[in-house]
């Protein structure tokens, strides 16, 4: 059975077809510059590739290439889009009206597309993927839905609150969502699978480690807490975001600047994190190597992120009064073994001891890092968020 599964962004749409009789990835690309231009890269699993420029006004002309590039010329991986039983869409928000994935409908899209305000960079931008997929593929091919924020919903009220009057929740639903849900899901299934234990008996830290990072507390595999907020932004620190900041010190550099609200958003979101701290770069790996060569704020900014985690590890052993496993995933997680080594140096409190010699030597896998001494485990777990897209679409599809 082929599903495919779609990532769109306001001005990209990712794409992977799977084989889901043995989860193998056949194709993956993006048409991107959506609305600016159009480019499609193409890649399948045996080499070939499709990487061409092309004129993309909206959506829908990119979905009309994605089809294309599947179907028909040199890198073609079926026939017709009728081979291909389901289609899965990730989706940034869900608020509180979906906790789990769901089939599409009309009314469906327009519910994620009314959810734009929570997330004004992401969910228009499905809303008019799904819009423009509906119009592309067969009609008889299901469509689902699986949401970013579904895994956060089991957080109980005492940790999704702020303490902003009880009213901006009621009417605006201002609260903490958390953000990742699909990666979180995934790799503390994964972990608990390779732990050869039951995830209803796990107390887990995961740890998302990339462009965008956040920190989960996965109690018997629900989630209690999560260190993204009501949009992406909360928590750690990040490439470009600034993470948690006390927010007096956000209107008091707004109001140096004479920033708009809107103008704050971007200071925050695009010139902060690593790259507003160190001077250098958004990207870990230049943040590293500047560090190495003696670059005093790349050396800060890595210390003010291990140090972070540290922090989350500790507060959410104590929010589950208890902790098995730590895990790291995502692009800093799965390869950092600098950033993986500073955060578990200094927790044996916690009873965290790595070996740090195969920390050094592993980057990209499933490994169990920690020393068969150590009271809590420590792994890393790539991340796959994409199979577990379409390993929801299937399930719902199958029902
Ligand atoms: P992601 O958003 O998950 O793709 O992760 C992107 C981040 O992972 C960037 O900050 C990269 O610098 C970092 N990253 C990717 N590969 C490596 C690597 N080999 N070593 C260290 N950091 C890496």
């Amino acid at each position: 059975m082929l599903v495919l599964v779609v990532n769109a962004g306001s001005s990209s749409l990712k794409y992977q077809l799977l084989n889901m009789d043995d989860e193998s990835v056949l194709a993956k690309g993006n048409c991107d510059r959506i609305g600016i231009g159009g480019h499609v890269s193409h890649k399948t699993a045996d080499g070939r590739t499709v990487d061409e420029d092309c004129s993309f006004p909206t959506h829908t002309e990119a979905f009309q290439k994605l089809v294309e590039v599947l179907t028909t010329g040199d890198a073609a991986v079926i026939k017709s889009m009728d081979e291909i039983s389901a289609v899965g869409h990730r989706i940034v928000q869900g608020a509180e009206v979906f906790d789990r994935p769901c089939l599409v409908t009309p009314e469906i899209i327009d519910q994620i597309d009314e959810l734009r305000e929570l997330a004004p960079v992401h969910n228009h931008a499905h809303a008019l993927a799904l819009r423009a997929c509906s119009a592309v593929i067969p009609a008889t091919t299901p469509q689902v839905v699986v949401f970013d924020t579904a895994f956060h919903q089991t957080m109980p009220p005492k940790a999704y609150m702020f303490g902003l009057p009880y009213e901006d929740y009621e009417t605006y639903h201002v609260r903490k969502y958390g953000f990742h849900g699909t990666s979180h899901r995934f790799v503390s299934a994964a972990l608990a699978e390779a732990m050869g234990k039951d995830i209803k008996d796990l107390k887990i830290v995961s740890c998302h480690l990339g462009n965008g990072s956040s920190i989960t507390a996965v109690d018997g595999g629900k989630c209690v807490d999560t260190s993204m907020g009501f949009t992406p932004l909360d928590g750690l620190l990040m490439g470009t975001r600034c993470g948690a900041v006390d927010p007096s010190a956000v209107t008091y550099v707004a109001d140096k600047h004479g920033f708009t609200p809107d103008e704050m958003s971007q200071y925050m979101n695009k010139k902060s994190g690593f790259l507003g701290v160190s001077g250098v770069s958004s990207d870990n790996r230049d943040l590293t190597a500047a560090a190495a060569e003696g670059n005093d704020r790349a050396k800060l900014a890595g210390e003010m992120l291990a140090y972070e985690i540290q922090k989350y590890i500790g507060s959410y052993a104590a929010a589950m009064n208890g902790l098995d496993a730590v895990l790291f995933t995502g692009g800093i997680g799965e390869n950092s073994w600098e950033v993986r080594e500073a955060v578990c140096k200094n927790m044996s409190f916690f009873g965290i001891e790595i070996d740090e010699a195969l920390n050094r030597s592993t980057r990209g896998e499933l490994m169990k890092l920690s020393t068969a001494d150590s009271k809590v485990e420590v792994w890393i777990v790539p991340t796959n968020e994409e199979l577990l897209i379409a390993r929801d679409t299937l399930a719902l599809i199958s029902k």
